[in-house]
């Protein structure tokens, strides 16, 4: 039994098992009676711990290596799934530990992306290509595309962005066409984190051609095996940073899917497309505040070490307070994931929450990232120390699964709808 399992089994009563069968349905832990509390309980304490203790033995030694070579760390990927850190969602009926949450998937999102948030990314980017799966799937879906997770050490991907359409997705034009029991796709698609590695796609295409179809029934969400011919992975892209992560465009050529693999039915696919994003962007607000926590932590002992005027850089107010504000950023950041996951744990909408907490988390490692850089002076602009990774890997954060300004735009169109439904 692999050490998730393990801690499952030992403190399994504090939940009531979930049920991911209904399609879209909010999986709901029971709410707690007793107020608001911001300990751990148990078995995320025990998960924190391994998943700390995985970064610590597994991921920061070997970083900077991944960083060079841009290499997709299957090693890493491999031992993370055997000790079960990877698909704690997964349920039971597709041979998953089950029961665990996007709250529990942060948790070990945060402590990996302290280590080296391109292997954050490298393992957590199955999670965005299985959650259309998990919310929309039928039980037969489920079983055989999550259980082949929970077999093999393999990944998923998630297919949205295409060369022409990223922020605007109602403008992806990958189609396809019915042919009797089966769908055609045809189109390219583009920034596909794990496009080069994954053993099945979730791909949002056009099925409805006229222009006048609002986007919320113009589109059908597939699963696409990476082996079906017309399947065609691209070169991988060669990022700023995260470069551990695998990036490819994946062109289809008269690909043919099976109707079995339409997920809920014809013109379904923008809603579970974006209805991912409620449990995808607490994730991706974790990884940022790992991040930020790493910049914090790396620039705090430097600032000890370092000596200028003959004293330690830290006794120098202007580089104390960059750290007062750093730390800030790292508290608020960490709270607003915790609530955002929290929220859709428990079956509430979440939407505004996950985007408040991407959009300060991806700010706050940004600006820490930064700081951490001048705290450290020329080193911090030199390979040989850590923190210049951090800046590069940092900025990603703001773009992918929504720019900031998508973010602002989201939060600012539900302020002003609820300011009108009020009046
Ligand atoms: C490393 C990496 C990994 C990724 N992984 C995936 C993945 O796994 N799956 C996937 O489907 N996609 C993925 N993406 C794509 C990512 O989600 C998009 O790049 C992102 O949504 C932005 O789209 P775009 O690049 O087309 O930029 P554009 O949409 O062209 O935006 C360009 C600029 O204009 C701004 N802008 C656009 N519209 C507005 C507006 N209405 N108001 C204000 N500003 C606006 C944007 O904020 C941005 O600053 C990934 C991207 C990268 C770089």
């Amino acid at each position: 039994m692999n050490p998730l399992a393990q801690i499952v089994r030992a403190t399994r009563p504090i939940y009531r098992k979930l049920s991911t069968s209904a399609p879209v349905a909010a999986a709901a832990k029971p709410i707690p009676t007793t107020g608001l509390c911001f300990e751990l309980d148990d078995e995320q304490k025990a998960l924190q711990d391994l998943a700390r203790k995985f970064t610590r033995e597994e991921i920061i030694p070997v970083a900077a290596q991944y960083d060079k070579s841009g290499e997709y760390p299957w090693p890493i990927v491999k031992k993370a799934w055997e000790v079960g850190l990877m698909n704690g969602h997964i349920p039971e009926h597709c041979g998953g530990v089950g029961g665990l949450g996007v709250f529990e998937e942060c948790l070990v999102g945060e402590e990996f992306a302290y280590g080296c948030s391109g292997i954050a990314t490298a393992v957590g980017g199955t999670n965005l290509g299985q959650t259309p799966v998990i919310i929309a799937g039928n039980k037969e879906q489920q079983k055989k595309y999550l259980g082949r997770l929970i077999d093999e050490p393999i990944v998923a991907a998630y297919c949205v962005t295409e060369p022409g359409a990223g922020s605007d997705v109602a403008g992806a034009k990958t189609k396809a066409e019915k042919k009797g029991d089966e769908w055609i796709l045809n189109g390219q698609k583009m920034w596909i984190t794990n496009g080069g590695v994954a053993n099945w796609y979730f791909v949002l295409a056009r099925t409805n051609p006229d222009p006048k179809c609002p986007a919320s029934k113009a589109f059908t969400g597939f699963i696409v095996e990476r082996e079906w011919p017309g399947v065609i992975p691209g070169r991988k892209e060669q990022n700023m940073g995260q470069r551990a992560s695998d990036t490819r465009g994946i062109t289809f050529e008269d690909v043919r899917i099976p109707k079995e693999n339409v997920l809920i039915g014809e013109g379904a696919g923008f809603k579970i497309a974006m209805g991912a994003f409620d449990k995808t962007r607490p994730p991706v607000a974790s990884g940022a505040t790992g991040l930020a926590q790493r910049a914090l932590d790396e620039a705090t002992k430097y600032s000890l070490e370092r000596k200028t005027f003959g004293v330690p850089i830290a006794k120098h107010q202007a580089v104390a307070f960059m750290l007062a504000d750093m730390a800030t950023g790292v508290e608020t950041a960490r709270l607003a994931w915790m609530r955002a996951a929290w929220l859709v744990d428990h079956g509430k909408k979440n939407t505004v929450a996950a985007s408040v907490a991407k959009l300060h988390a991806s700010e706050v490692a940004n600006k820490a990232a930064t700081d951490a850089v001048q705290i450290f002076g020329g080193n911090g602009f030199n390979t040989a120390y850590p923190v210049e990774k951090l800046m590069r890997d940092a900025k990603i954060y703001q773009i992918y699964e929504g720019t900031s300004q998508i973010q602002r735009l989201i939060i600012s169109r539900e302020i002003l709808t609820a300011a009108k439904e009020s009046n």
